[in-house]
Formats: structure tokens, sequence, C-alpha cells
């Protein structure tokens, strides 16, 4: 019997359940998958980062903590963490992504707010450009930024990407590196974070980078609130350097009713929604990583813990 302790928030408990017993049983995995254990009995840890779990110390046979979100920022530097971590790479979430991104790209390239919000009378014309004579960067190339920037290449977009580690993508400009940055900020007509928070991306989007991006760009911020210098990006807002910004998420989520972003006539501000993971799909990838820990098969989704994600 392996004992798998689901440490997320109890509400998700009911959504969770049956679809992980499921997707133990579909791998021929016997589990005791519980919300309860004495810590010293439990195999796995599918874990959440709001979980009551905040100790690892304890659970000294757990063989690896699965983390049910693609974002680890919140677990990623706890020391008692001393097993591996695997993050979310969910097939369900990845899609959810790709359709986000491409519909807030389509949004700004064919330009629908003035179409959608000014239905007053003005016949003035305003033919968009093809896709091709449109440049998309998108930072971060994982799971979600290379299935965005072949999704969006794939329609024709000129697209850019931009990660750690050189990267080749069919049909993608890939940039790595300081100078592929200054590079890939300045063919951005729009520009789309798909890094995650890291030491090393926190507030990555500055005053300095915002300048190096072409009069009059856009921003969609799936990633994380803090890879973007929020008074930065307001200032650049105000003097036109960046025409408009969708943002998803932020530095304190739920925004705060007060901040500038809910009033400001050029910020389109979403709930967190870009994507999620999915619960079938997850459990799947959770059963994945539980069957391959007890044949001995390294774990999927590492997380590099020195690296932060
Ligand atoms: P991955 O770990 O697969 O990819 C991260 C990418 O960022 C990699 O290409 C990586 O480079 C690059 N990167 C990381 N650090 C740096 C750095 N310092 N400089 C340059 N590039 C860097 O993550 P995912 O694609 O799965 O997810 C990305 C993020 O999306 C998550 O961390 C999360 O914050 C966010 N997210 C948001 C959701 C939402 O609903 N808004 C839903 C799900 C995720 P390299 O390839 O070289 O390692």
């Amino acid at each position: 019997m392996i004992n798998v302790l689901f440490a997320a928030k109890a509400e998700r408990w009911p959504e969770y359940e049956a679809p992980l017993k499921a997707a133990f049983e579909a791998a021929d995995l016997i589990v005791d998958l519980r919300m309860d254990f004495p810590p010293e009995e439990v195999d796995y840890i599918v874990y959440a980062p709001n979980s009551t779990v905040q100790d690892f110390s304890p659970y000294t046979r757990c063989k690896a903590v699965l983390n049910l979100w693609a974002g680890v920022e919140n677990v990623v530097g706890n020391t008692t963490l001393t097993m591996p971590l695997a993050r979310m790479v969910d097939p369900g979430m990845t899609q959810g992504m790709m359709e986000w991104v491409v519909g807030h790209v389509m949004r700004h390239h064919l330009g629908m707010d003035r179409n959608i919000l000014g239905q007053n009378g003005d016949w003035t014309a305003h033919v968009p450009p093809l896709a091709q004579d449109r440049r998309v960067t998108i930072l971060g190339l994982g799971e979600l930024g290379s299935t965005c920037a072949q999704a969006l290449a794939q329609l024709g977009f000129d697209v850019t990407g931009w990660s750690r580690s050189p990267k080749a993508l069919a049909d993608v400009t890939c940039l790595s590196g300081e100078a592929g940055l200054t590079e890939a900020l300045s063919r951005a007509d729009i520009l789309v974070l798909l890094l995650p928070k890291t030491v090393a991306t926190e507030n990555l989007l500055n005053a300095e980078r915002l300048a190096l991006m072409p009069q009059g760009a856009m921003i969609v911020n799936p990633g994380r609130g803090p890879l973007i210098d929020d008074d930065a990006l307001l200032a650049a807002l105000d003097h036109g350097q960046i025409a408009h910004a969708t943002l998803d998420v932020f530095r304190i989520e739920p925004l705060p009713l007060d901040h500038p972003y809910w009033a400001h006539p050029k910020v389109t501000v979403t709930p967190h929604i870009a994507s999620e993971t999915r619960v079938k799909t997850a459990s799947q990838v959770i059963a994945e990583n539980v069957q391959r820990g007890e044949s001995g098969l390294p774990f999927l989704h590492l997380v590099d813990r020195s690296a932060g994600y």
C-alpha cells in the first residue's frame, strides 16, 4: 500500500479525491489517499502551498512532494523540504494558457477594443496588419512559453522567445542571455511574460528595460506579478511608451481595490485566470510520477532548487 497525503486546502479535496483515485487505479497503483496521516507513514505528498503542511521534516519516509501548481515560488525555498520536489506540468493547463495568450495577443493585434468599445458612429477604417508584420516576444520558453510561442508562430506572427539556456524552436527566433533580452525586448510589439518568479526574474521588466521596447508596445502578463516593476509600468503607460497592459497576476492577490491598475484606462486586469491546473489531466500526471517513484525511475518535472523553478 502506498500512502499519499493530499496536502492542499480542504475545499480542494472533493474535486480531486475521485480523479486522483481513478488515476492511481488506472496506473495499477494500490494507494491509500487521505488528507490526514501520521507524517512518518507518508510516501508521497500531493501539495499546494496554502496547505497546513509547512514543516516537511516529520515526513521521514516521503519520497517526493508533488506540487499541484506550475509555480513553486511559495515552496521552493522551504529549508525543511529535503526530498525531491516536482512542479505541475499538465497538458490541460498548457492548453488553457495557450488559448488565453493567443486570445489576448489577438485582441491587441486586431485592435478589437476600438470596435467593441467604440460603437459611436465613427466609420474610420483601421485595417489591422497581417500577423507576419506583428512582432511578438515571449519571455520564458518553458512548458507554457514554448507552446504559446509555437501557436503564435503557426498563426504567422513574427515570434521571438527568450530563456535562460539557449533553445531551438521551429519558426521562433530563440534568444538567451542579457544581450538576447535587449534584442528580444526591442522586437516586442507585443510582449508576453511567462517566466517563473525567482530571485533572478523579480522586477526584470523595470524602467530601463521597458524603454527598450518599441513605442506603443503592448504587454500581456500571465507569468507572475513581481516580474514587473509596477511603478515603472504605470509611468510607461502614462507616457505612452506602453499602449496597454493586460495583467493576470499581481504582487498581492486579490489585487487591492485601491490599486491604480483597476482604474487605469490602459490596463486590463484579469483575476489570475489565464490557466489553472485541470483536475483530470493533473491527476494523471501525479499518478505517473508516483508510478515512476515506485519503479525507481527519475521523477518528471523536478524543480531545480538552486535556480528556484
Ligand atoms: P517552466 O519552468 O517550464 O519554464 C520557465 C521558463 O522561464 C524557461 O524557459 C526558463 O529558461 C525561463 N527562465 C527562468 N528563469 C529565467 C531567467 N532568469 N532568465 C531567463 N529565462 C528564465 O515554467 P512553465 O512554462 O510551466 O510556467 C511558467 C510560469 O507561468 C510559472 O512559473 C507560473 O509563474 C506561471 N503560470 C501562471 C498561470 C496563470 O494562471 N497565470 C498558470 C500556470 C503558470 P530555461 O528554459 O533555460 O530553463
